[in-house]
């Protein structure tokens, strides 16, 4: 079974919920909350890099989005690594790296954390998926 996509017109109001992912009509009540995430970046508004507006269908859903990101760790290493790849991402390949870092916003040393703090993530997933060793 196919479904049909959802069909907005400019200015439509509908969004959905970020817990349960209930289509929130133009007319529906819905809930907002903004919370601090080192991983919400929007390179075209810059100014609310590691902030994340919470949509829900009810104070409930809010609570248990709230609950969450409360749990989840902000990692300032992490809100620069999304710059970067951000503005790497809007920018033509080939874009060195010291220019999309200085349109991140970031130093040197912040660009050198980032890389750090991505090459330990991608070690952390690379280590899960590993085999048990052999005993
Ligand atoms: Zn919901």
């Amino acid at each position: 079974m196919t479904e049909e996509p959802l069909a907005c017109e400019p200015g439509d109001e509908r969004e959905l919920c970020d817990q349960c992912g209930t289509l929130l009509l133009s007319s529906a009540p819905r809930y907002y909350s903004l919370v601090n995430d080192s991983s919400a970046v929007d390179p075209e508004h810059p100014a609310s890099d590691g902030q994340r507006l919470l949509t829900a269908c009810s104070l409930p859903h809010l609570q248990w989005l709230k609950d969450h990101y409360v749990k989840r760790p902000y990692d300032e290493r992490e809100l620069w690594a999304h710059k970067l790849s951000g503005q790497l991402r809007v920018r033509p390949a080939g874009t060195p790296l010291d220019e999309a870092r200085r349109a991140a916003g970031l130093t040197r040393e912040q660009l050198l954390a980032a890389t750090y703090w991505s090459m330990e993530r991608h070690d952390l997933r690379h280590r899960r998926g590993a085999a048990p060793p052999e005993r």
